[in-house]
C-alpha cells in the first residue's frame, strides 16, 4: 500500500521502513534504538506501540506523558529536544511526502525540525492525505480537535471533537504549524509507515 509514498519519501531524503502491524514496528524500533537518550512527543501512536515500556529498559527516555522522577513536564520537554533520538508521530502526510504537524508548546515541532541526531516519525495509514492542503486540513480538523478532547481543553472543538473552529480560547492547543517539505539537513530521519490506523 505504501509503494508510491515510500518512493516519494526516499526521493526527499528520508530512510523509510514499512510494517504491516504496529507490533512489528515497535519491535523494530526497540531493536534499533539502544543505549541512547530518547525524547518522545505527546502521542497516542507512541502509547499504542508501547514504546515507553519497551525503550525505557535500555535507553534514557524523556516523555512528557510520563516525566522521569523529579522532572517537571516542561523540563522533560526540554530534555527530549536535547536527546540523541526523537520519536514522534505526525498529524498528516501528503502522498507526495509533505509532513504536517500542529503543536502547542512547539517542543515537538522544534525537535522534528532541528535537534536530535536521529528522528523517527511513526505514521499510520489514517494520516495519509492526497495532497499538502489535505494533510493540513486533516491536522486542523481531525487530529487537533481529537487531541483537544483527549486533553480536556476548554475549546469549542473539544466538546464534539468534530472540526476546528479557529478559536481564540486561552486553552487553544494549535499555536504552531510545521511542514517538512524535505528531510531537514544535518540529521537522520527514519519514516516508519504502518499499515494500521494509529493515533489521531
Ligand atoms: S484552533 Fe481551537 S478550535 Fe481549532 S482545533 Fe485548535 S483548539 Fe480546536
Amino acid at each position: 500500500m505504501f509503494d508510491k509514498l515510500k518512493e516519494n519519501l526516499e526521493k526527499r531524503g528520508y530512510e523509510v521502513l514499512t510494517f504491516a502491524t504496529a507490533a512489528e514496528a515497535a519491535e523494530a524500533l526497540n531493536r534499533r534504538i539502544d543505549g541512547k537518550t530518547v525524547g518522545m512527543g505527546g502521542s497516542v501512536t507512541i502509547r499504542q506501540l508501547g514504546l515507553l515500556e519497551k525503550l525505557s529498559g535500555h535507553n534514557t527516555v524523556y516523555w512528557l506523558e510520563s516525566p522521569p522522577d523529579g522532572m517537571t513536564v516542561m523540563e522533560t520537554r526540554r530534555a527530549g529536544c536535547r536527546s540523541e533520538v526523537y520519536v514522534s508521530s505526525v498529524n498528516g502526510i501528503s502522498e507526495a511526502g509533505d509532513i504536517v504537524n500542529i503543536d502547542n508548546t512547539g517542543n515537538r515541532a522544534a525537535a522534528i525540525s532541528f535537534g536530535p541526531e536521529t528522528v523517527y516519525l511513526i505514521i499510520g495509514r489514517n494520516k495519509i492525505a492526497p495532497d499538502l492542503e489535505g494533510a493540513v486540513w486533516r491536522a486542523r480538523n481531525v487530529a487537533s480537535p481529537r487531541n483537544a478532547k483527549r486533553l480536556n481543553r476548554n475549546t469549542p472543538c473539544a466538546a464534539k471533537g468534530d472540526r476546528c473552529y479557529d478559536c481564540d480560547s486561552p486553552d487553544r492547543i494549535c499555536r504552531n504549524l510545521s511542514v517538512l517539505w524535505r528531510k531537514p539537513a544535518g540529521a537522520s530521519y527514519v519514516i516508519v509507515l504502518v499499515d494500521e490506523e494509529l493515533g489521531y
